[in-house]
């Protein structure tokens, strides 16, 4: 399996990290894990485009997740491709006609496949995927691929999460702020560091970052590491792992 990191960002910009996208692939098979803003220039940066990406799996509908949905669409429209599935949590649905309602002469464009989906398992573009509810200001659903990957969401760190991710050779997790920002919905190095110790993860790479840890790299690798001896890494956009 490859996972490239397409946006490490979040909601505030940092000038280098884009929002959220993550794409998936393996054996043929691509999908494109939340599609913030500026997702769909990485794309064409990774050299798979958007005509590649027919599936589009998002945890939840805050903005720097979804943004870059529409543009996706018309992109794909303009390329000649005729269809897009878009899978997420409830309310997917209604996200993506809202959307719609507003551009309107964007509807009919594509042939849409809406899926919504539950914590528990099931299918995408050929993945079998498991879905865990995270702790967030929206409904939110963390997502595992196999032993392989697991990725966070957006999500304070939680027991339940870190059981949900242990045993992933690579797990891409929030880790929006350093510690000295007072948060809720996200977790902070501490918080973190105390849910995953003593987990058997392979890797761990944050994500989610806010302009507020420019500079602050190894203070917040030092705070986990007070509590979690494991590899953990500073995500970056355009970042390819093989995951075996
Ligand atoms: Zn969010
Ligand atoms: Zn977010």
């Amino acid at each position: 399996m490859r996972v490239t990191f397409l946006g490490t960002g979040s909601a505030m910009p940092t000038g280098e990290r884009f929002q959220t996208g993550i794409l998936v692939q393996e054996d043929g098979r691509t999908l494109l894990v939340d599609c913030g803003s500026g997702v769909l220039h990485r794309l064409q940066q990774s050299g798979v485009g958007h005509e590649n990406v027919s599936t589009v799996l998002l945890t939840h509908h805050h903005l720097d997740h979804v943004a870059d949905l529409l543009p996706l669409m018309k992109a794909r429209w303009l390329a000649g491709e005729d269809h897009l599935e878009v899978v997420g949590p409830q309310g997917t649905k209604s996200l993506v006609d809202d959307l719609l309602s507003v551009h309107e002469y964007m509807q009919d464009k594509l042939d849409l496949q809406i899926r919504e989906v539950v914590p528990g398992e099931f299918s995408v573009a050929g993945f079998d995927v498991s879905a865990y509810e995270t702790r967030h200001s929206l409904p939110c659903l963390a997502y595992r691929f196999g032993d392989l990957f697991t990725f966070s969401g957006d999500s304070e760190a939680f027991a339940g999460l870190a059981n949900f991710a242990e045993g992933s050779a690579i797990l891409l997790h929030d880790c929006s702020f350093p510690d000295d920002v007072d948060v809720s919905n996200h977790p902070t190095p501490e918080t973190l560091g105390r849910e995953l110790a003593d987990r058997e993860i392979g890797r761990v790479y944050l994500t989610h970052l806010y302009p507020h840890t420019e500079g602050r790299h190894d203070e917040m690798l030092e705070s986990i590491g007070s509590h979690y001896d494991g590899d953990v890494r500073f995500a970056e956009d355009l970042k390819t792992i093989s995951i075996e």
